[in-house]
């Protein structure tokens, strides 16, 4: 979590954004749901608490990478399969560790979602807690699905598996697959574990770049002016970025490692190479900062006479943005679980931590992603942040298992304030359909091979 100051001048503004933000809370049409609905998501996700423990426990003890979620995905689908109404479907759009289950209501109406995400860090296990990431999605949707049976409510509740969030862009696959604009969603929900509980998500515009270097070996000290030292290319691009990094905004990012540098002290080395991540605030920042990266590399390769090639891993990751009508009815729904919240215009505007794949679906249907603090079995919070060994640890304790329960019942709060409350669908989307440009860029940038 980052810590923020602010300055009179960011407080002043604050201010007036507060303002803005409350006035048009104020002018909403809509009407949000009746809150005496959570009482029964209350009681009943109490009464299901003792079978979705073992399902908790079982993701956290057993991490699995990235599109190598066959327990999880065996585990999650057999679960869902084993309440009545679910339509289970594994293994949907050409990946194998993604799933959907359905509940249908009694007609149409809003396709209220959650994704439910299961994939762990190699070496760290579940140290982004994404067992509770799928506990909440669970739990949230079982616990809607119940509210419209019992209120006979029209509308579809889904749940998907989402796999491979962390790198590799699970659902950024899914979505250019089809899988939620064919399921029609109406808006996406999803939560993550954190140190701290937020209503909102704020994260970067991501890229990931794998590059080589190719040189020409000869004898270092015999005939070093035959060779071309792909060592060298290699370093004077990663003292051009460390030059850059001065002229770059504070949310214009590049970290990176050398992977392979030479094999041998007396011989020139033909081949060297590295991976690089970028990240900006938006898409629209994320394009100008790579070019001007692609030239610091381009440097390298011009300087020494090595050849350049580069790759843009897929998928990018775009921005979250948190859907603000959402945000309203998760603040209602948590705070009336007696959940504490920060101020909400101060929260909204903090620098960017980390990136996700549910920015991606975010720019195309409403979406929120609340964090929420986990605990250590003593109650204190972990040590270490998501991606570190205590957070790991965290992951995996009843505390935080609880935490998780209670923020699915705010989550199928908002789900059902989505299914009953008129005209909130077409609200939220209007927020979608504001979004700016993402400056035209497609998808597909995210695709394109750099060769030189
Ligand atoms: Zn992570
Ligand atoms: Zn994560």
């Amino acid at each position: 979590m980052q810590q923020l100051f602010f300055s009179k001048a960011v407080v002043l503004a604050l201010a007036i954004a507060g303002l803005v933000v409350a006035s048009n809370t104020l002018t909403r049409p809509v009407r949000r749901g009746d809150r005496s609905y959570m009482r029964s998501i209350s009681e009943y996700i109490d009464s299901i608490a003792d079978e979705l423990w073992p399902i908790n426990k079982e993701l956290h003890d057993n991490p699995e990478l990235g599109y190598k979620e066959f327990k999880a995905h065996k585990l999650l689908t057999s679960f869902m399969e084993s309440h009545e109404g679910w339509n289970v479907s594994r293994s949907i759009y050409g990946t194998e560790t993604a799933f959907s289950a359905v509940y249908e209501g009694t007609g149409d109406g809003p396709i209220v979602s959650f994704n439910a995400e299961y994939d762990a860090l190699l070496g760290l296990g579940h140290a982004c807690g994404h067992n509770l990431i799928a506990t909440v999605a669970v739990t949230g949707a079982l616990a809607t699905a119940e509210i419209m049976k019992s209120e006979n409510l029209p509308g579809k509740v889904i749940l998907f598996g989402t796999p491979a969030e962390e790198s590799l862009g699970g659902k950024v696959k899914m979505l250019e697959a089809g899988v939620f604009h064919d399921h029609n969603i109406s808006i996406s929900l999803i939560a993550h574990p954190g140190l701290s509980d937020t209503a909102y998500m704020i994260t970067s515009s991501t890229d990931r770049i794998d590059l080589e270097y190719y040189g020409k070996t000869a004898h270092a000290a015999a005939a070093p002016y035959e060779g071309v030292n792909a060592q060298d290319a290699l370093v004077l691009a990663y003292n051009a970025i460390a030059m850059l990094r001065q002229q770059s905004r504070a949310t214009d990012l590049v970290h990176g490692v050398i992977t392979e540098g030479g094999q041998s002290i007396n011989v020139i080395p033909e081949l060297a190479t590295a991976s690089f991540q970028i990240r900006s605030k938006d898409d629209s920042d994320l394009a100008p900062w790579t070019e001007r990266l692609l030239k610091c590399f381009e440097a390298g390769a011009l300087a020494t006479g090595a050849e350049l090639n580069l790759t843009m891993r897929p998928y990018g990751y775009s921005n979250m943005v948190n859907n603000e009508l959402l945000v309203d009815s998760f603040y209602d729904n948590y705070e009336g679980l007696n959940g504490t919240l920060p101020d909400r215009v101060t929260d909204s505007m903090r620098t960017p931590g980390g990136s996700t794949d549910q920015g991606n679906i975010a720019w195309e249907f409403p979406s929120i992603q609340p964090m929420f603090a986990i605990y250590n079995e003593n109650g204190s919070l972990p040590s270490g942040g998501p991606h570190t060994a205590p957070f790991e640890v965290a992951a995996g304790t009843k505390l935080s298992f609880k935490k998780a329960l209670k923020v699915a019942k705010a989550m199928a709060g908002v789900a059902v304030d989505v299914l009953t409350t008129e005209g909130m669908v077409d609200e939220a989307w209007k927020e979608i359909r504001s979004l700016p440009s993402r400056n035209g860029i497609s998808p597909s940038r995210r695709r394109r091979s750099l060769k030189s």
